[in-house]
């Protein structure tokens, strides 16, 4: 199903996971996914700017794990032993 019309958004479709019990380890929690237009989401919350996952240079998880391990491996050719 297209996530298009007067609500749709680059970010669409777009998926909010509620993790129940997220201080526990991972085999007590529960999850819950919920799907929804991004604009309506952004509209049910009051959006006041701390949406940042709509800025264009927010990255993907994919580019924040590749800049982890790029410093990651930057900070071991720093050390001298
Ligand atoms: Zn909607």
């Amino acid at each position: 199903m297209p996530f298009t019309g007067p609500h749709g958004h680059g970010l669409d479709p777009c998926g909010l996971v509620v993790v129940g019990n997220a201080d526990r380890d991972w085999r007590e929690q529960r999850e819950q996914a919920f799907w929804c237009h991004f604009e309506c989401f952004r509209r049910l919350l009051g959006d006041d700017g701390v949406l940042y996952i709509k800025d264009a240079d927010f990255a993907t998880n994919g580019e924040a794990a590749d800049a982890r391990a790029a410093e990651e491996a930057a900070g071991r050719e720093g050390e001298t032993e």
